[in-house]
C-alpha cells in the first residue's frame, strides 16, 4: 500500500508547487475515517482511496483532484459529513467529494432502463466540474483492477456496466489509456475463454513475429535519423477486446485479421509528422484509402494523428500512427491531459471550452440535457454509441424514456404509467400528430394525448415492442369486455326480472349461484351478456316455482316498438324504398363501356373501400370490396377481373349499398333505437333482416344506403356506444 510519502512523492514529480501540507490532511484524514473497515481483497480499505488517487497522479492532475480522489468514499461509507470536508478542505474539495457520493449511489442500479436515466445524471454530476468524472473513472479502474475478489454475479454487473458506460465515455474524452484498460479488465471477467484464447494466438504470434516487429522498428528509425528527423519509434500489438470487437464487427477469423501489429512514430513538431509520412511512403508502397489526416481534422474527442499502412518488409502490411509527443500525451490521457488539470491550477473553464473539443462536447451535451431543448444531438452523440439498440425519447417536460428499437408510442405511454397507455387515443411526435403505431427514433419529444373512459384495442399488441405494454393492453382488453357483457348481462336479467313481475334482488341470485353453477354474480351477469346463460333460467334459479309464460314475454310494452318482442319469429325483413341514385354516373374509374354496373350483392361496396370488378358477360359488371370472401369465386377467372378505383375527386353526392350485422338484447324499443341512430346519422335503412339467436338477443342484418366509408365507420361507432347493443360489424358476402 502507498505510504503517505509516496502519494506526496508522486503528485512533486510532476507538480513542484504541490501542497504538500493538505495530502497529508487528506491522506491522515481518510485514514482514520475508513478505520478497520476492508474490502473484499481483505486489504485496508483506505488503499482503494489511495490507489485511485495513485492513478490520477499518472494522468498529473492538480491537488484538489488527488484529494478529492483520497476522501472520494468518506461521505458514503464513513461517519464523515460533507460540512467536516468543508470545514477541513474547503469548499472547492468539499463540492467534489460530494459529486462523487451522489454517483456512488447511481452504481448501485442495475435495470437498463434505469442505467440510461443515471447515465443522464452522470453526465449532469459531472456538469459542475468535470474532474468529478475523472475521480469517477479512477475509482472503476481499480474496482476493475480488484474485481476478482468480488462475489461472481457482482463481477459481471459491475464488468457490463463498465463496458457500456465507463469505458465509452473515458473514450469519448479522449483517455485512450484509461479506456483500454477498463476494456480489457472487463472483456477479461465477461469472456474469459475468448479472451484467453487470443491472447495464447497473440502470444504465439509475438514469438513468431517479435522479429520482424524489431527490425521494422529498427528500419523506421535508421531511416528517419538519416533524414535528420528526431522520432520515437515503438511497435505493438493490438489488445484483445480490440481485436474480439474487429473480429466480431466484421465476422471474421482471427487468421484473417491483418492489422495485429502497429507502428507508432513521436515526433517533435507538427511539420515533422508529415515529414515522417513522406519518408514512409517513399520506402514503401501504401495501402489505397488508409491514409487518414486527424491533425488538420481532430476527432471530436480532440484525438490527433496521421494514420497510413503501409506494405512493408516482407510483404507485411504495417499500420503507422504519426503524431507529436503532446498528441500523444493527449491520445492517451484525453481530457486530463489538459494543462489546466496540472501545476496546481484552478480548471479554468472557459480556457478548457476554447482548447479541447471532448469538453466542448461534454458541456454541449450538459447544456443540452440542462435545457432539453435539442434532445437529438445529446443522443447522437451518447447513447447511440453505448447503447445502439435503444431508442431515447422525452416527455414533453423532459423525462428520458428509455424503450427498445422499434418501439411505438404506445409503448412509450405504457412506459411513462400504465394509465397513460390505457388512456392514450394520439401522439404528438416532435408536435405533430403521428400515428399510435409509428416506430420511435432517438431523440423524439412524444406528447401522449389522452381521453378519459378508453379502453386500448386489441389490435395495439400488434403495434408494441414491450413486454410491459402487451401485458397491460392484454389486461385492460380482457376487462373492458368483461364490464361489457357484465352490464349488458344486468340490464337483461332486470328485464328479465320485471317481466316476470318479480324483484331483483342481488343476495337472492347470489343464493341462487349453485343452481346456475356459477361462482359469482358478475360471473352469471356476463354470461348472460354473453348469450351463454338465458335471463329465464336466472329468474327460475332464483324463485323455483316462477314458471315463464312465454307469450307473456311476448308482448310488447309499447305496440310501435313491438317488432323486437316476438320471441319465436325466425326471421323478420323489412323493405324500405331505396334511394339510391340510377341515373346519376358512377364515380368510378376503370369502367367498361356503357356495361350495366350493380355492387355486390350480399354487402355492397361504398367510395374508399379498395375495390375490384368482375365481368359477367351478358350481365355486366359487379363492384366488390377486395375483402369480400365472394372474390373467391372468381379466382380461377382471371380475366373476369377488372381493375377499378373510385374516383374520389368526382364530388358525387350519391348514397352506395353497405350491409351490416348489429347484434342487441331483445327488449323493446331496440330496433327503434338502432333505426334512430341511423337516420340522424344521415344514412338511410335499405331492408333489415333479423334472426333470433337466442331468447335474449337478436341479430338484424341492416343494409344501408350511406355517402362512403367514413359515414359508415361513423354509423358503427355510434351504434357501438349504445348500451342494447352488444357487436356491430361490417358485413361483406
Ligand atoms: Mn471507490
Amino acid at each position: 500500500m502507498m505510504r503517505q510519502y509516496e502519494l506526496v512523492e508522486r503528485v512533486r514529480r510532476y507538480n513542484p508547487h504541490a501542497d504538500e501540507e493538505l495530502l497529508d490532511r487528506a491522506y491522515v484524514y481518510a485514514m482514520k475515517a475508513h478505520g478497520a473497515q476492508r474490502r473484499a481483497s481483505g486489504d485496508p480499505f483506505y488503499s482503494h482511496p489511495l490507489e485511485v488517487a495513485a492513478i490520477l497522479t499518472d494522468l498529473k492532475l492538480d491537488d484538489a483532484t488527488i484529494v478529492a480522489a483520497v476522501l472520494h468514499d468518506v461521505i458514503e461509507d464513513t461517519d464523515s459529513t460533507r460540512e467536516e470536508i468543508e470545514r477541513i478542505f474547503g469548499p472547492d474539495i468539499a463540492r467534489l467529494v460530494e459529486g462523487l457520493t451522489k454517483l456512488k449511489r447511481l452504481d448501485l442500479v442495475s435495470k437498463r432502463a434505469v442505467q440510461a436515466e443515471n447515465f443522464r445524471k452522470l453526465l449532469l454530476a459531472i456538469a459542475a466540474d468535470v474532474r468529478v468524472l475523472l475521480v469517477k473513472l479512477a475509482d472503476r479502474l481499480h474496482n476493475m483492477r480488484t474485481l476478482r475478489f468480488m462475489p461472481p454475479e457482482k463481477q459481471a454487473r459491475i464488468a457490463e456496466e463498465t463496458l457500456e458506460i465507463y469505458a465509452p465515455l473515458a473514450g469519448r474524452m479522449g483517455m485512450q489509456s484509461m479506456r483500454d484498460e477498463l476494456e480489457e479488465l472487463a472483456f477479461q471477467h465477461l469472456m474469459p475463454e475468448a479472451a484467453a484464447t487470443i491472447k495464447t494466438r497473440l502470444d504465439e504470434l509475438r514469438k513468431k513475429n517479435g522479429k520482424i516487429i524489431a527490425s521494422v522498428e529498427k528500419e523506421l528509425r535508421d531511416e528517419l535519423s538519416m533524414r535528420g528527423i528526431e522520432a520515437s519509434v515503438e511497435g505493438r500489438q493490438k489488445l484483445p477486446y480490440s481485436i474480439w470487437r474487429k473480429m466480431e464487427r466484421k465476422s471474421i477469423a482471427f487468421e484473417q485479421l491483418s492489422d495485429i501489429f502497429g507502428f507508432r512514430v513521436c515526433v517533435n513538431k507538427v511539420e515533422d509528422c508529415y515529414r515522417v509520412i513522406g519518408v514512409v511512403h517513399t520506402k514503401w508502397p501504401s495501402v489505397p484509402g488508409r491514409f487518414k489526416d486527424y491533425i488538420s481534422t481532430p476527432k471530436e474527442n480532440d484525438y490527433r494523428s496521421i494514420h497510413t499502412t503501409v506494405v512493408g518488409p516482407g510483404r507485411q502490411r504495417v499500420e503507422l500512427q504519426v503524431r507529436t509527443h503532446d498528441m500523444h500525451d493527449v491520445a492517451r490521457y484525453g481530457i486530463a491531459a489538459h494543462s489546466l488539470y496540472k501545476d496546481g491550477r484552478v480548471a479554468d473553464r472557459e480556457i478548457l471550452t476554447r482548447e479541447s473539443r471532448a469538453y466542448q462536447w461534454l458541456q454541449r451535451t450538459i447544456d443540452l440535457l440542462a435545457e432539453g431543448d435539442s434532445p437529438e444531438e445529446f443522443l447522437e452523440h451518447t447513447k447511440l454509441e453505448l447503447f445502439p439498440d435503444q431508442v431515447f425519447c422525452f416527455t414533453p417536460k423532459g423525462q428520458l424514456i428509455a424503450l427498445p428499437r422499434g418501439a411505438t408510442p404506445i409503448d412509450f405511454a405504457y412506459a411513462v404509467h400504465t394509465d397513460v397507455g390505457n388512456s392514450a387515443v394520439g401522439a404528438k411526435i416532435n408536435g405533430r400528430i403521428a400515428p399510435l403505431g409509428s416506430e420511435l427514433q432517438n431523440g423524439d419529444e412524444v406528447e401522449i394525448v389522452r381521453a378519459e373512459g378508453q379502453v386500448p384495442p386489441a389490435v395495439w399488441e400488434k403495434l408494441v415492442a414491450t413486454g410491459k405494454a402487451r401485458a397491460a393492453i392484454r389486461r385492460a382488453t380482457r376487462d373492458a369486455v368483461r364490464t361489457q357483457y357484465t352490464n349488458l348481462g344486468k340490464q337483461i336479467v332486470m328485464r328479465a326480472f320485471e317481466r316476470a313481475g318479480k324483484p331483483f334482488a342481488e343476495d337472492k341470485l347470489k343464493a341462487a349461484l349453485p343452481r346456475l353453477a356459477r361462482l359469482g354474480i358478475d360471473e352469471v351477469l356476463a354470461a348472460v351478456g354473453r348469450g351463454e346463460i338465458y335471463s329465464g333460467d336466472v329468474v327460475k334459479a332464483v324463485y323455483p316455482d316462477f314458471s315463464e309464460d312465454r307469450k307473456g314475454v311476448a308482448q310488447p310494452s309499447r305496440p310501435e316498438e313491438g317488432w323486437f318482442g316476438l320471441p319465436k319469429a325466425e326471421s323478420l325483413v323489412f323493405k324500405f324504398p331505396g334511394r339510391t341514385s340510377e341515373s346519376a354516373p358512377l364515380p368510378i374509374h376503370g369502367l367498361q363501356g356503357d356495361l350495366p354496373v350493380r355492387f355486390a350483392p350480399n354487402g355492397g361496396a361504398v367510395p374508399g373501400d379498395r375495390i375490384v370488378g368482375i365481368l359477367t358477360p351478358g350481365e355486366g359488371i359487379t363492384i366488390y370490396p377486395i375483402q369480400s370472401p365472394d372474390l373467391t369465386a372468381f379466382d380461377d377467372q382471371p380475366e373476369r377481373w377488372l381493375d377499378v378505383r373510385w374516383d374520389l375527386e368526382a364530388g358525387h353526392q350519391g348514397f352506395f349499398p353497405a350491409r351490416i350485422l348489429v347484434t342487441a338484447i331483445n327488449e323493446p324499443g331496440t330496433l327503434g333505437m338502432i333505426a334512430t341512430v341511423i337516420g340522424d346519422m344521415g344514412a338511410n335503412i335499405d331492408n333489415i333482416t333479423i334472426h333470433v339467436i337466442s331468447p335474449d338477443f337478436r341479430e338484424m342484418i341492416i343494409d344501408l344506403e350511406i355517402a362512403d366509408l367514413k359515414h359508415l365507420n361513423g354509423v358503427v361507432s355510434e351504434l357501438r356506444t349504445k348500451p342494447v347493443v352488444s357487436k356491430v360489424e361490417r358485413v361483406n358476402g
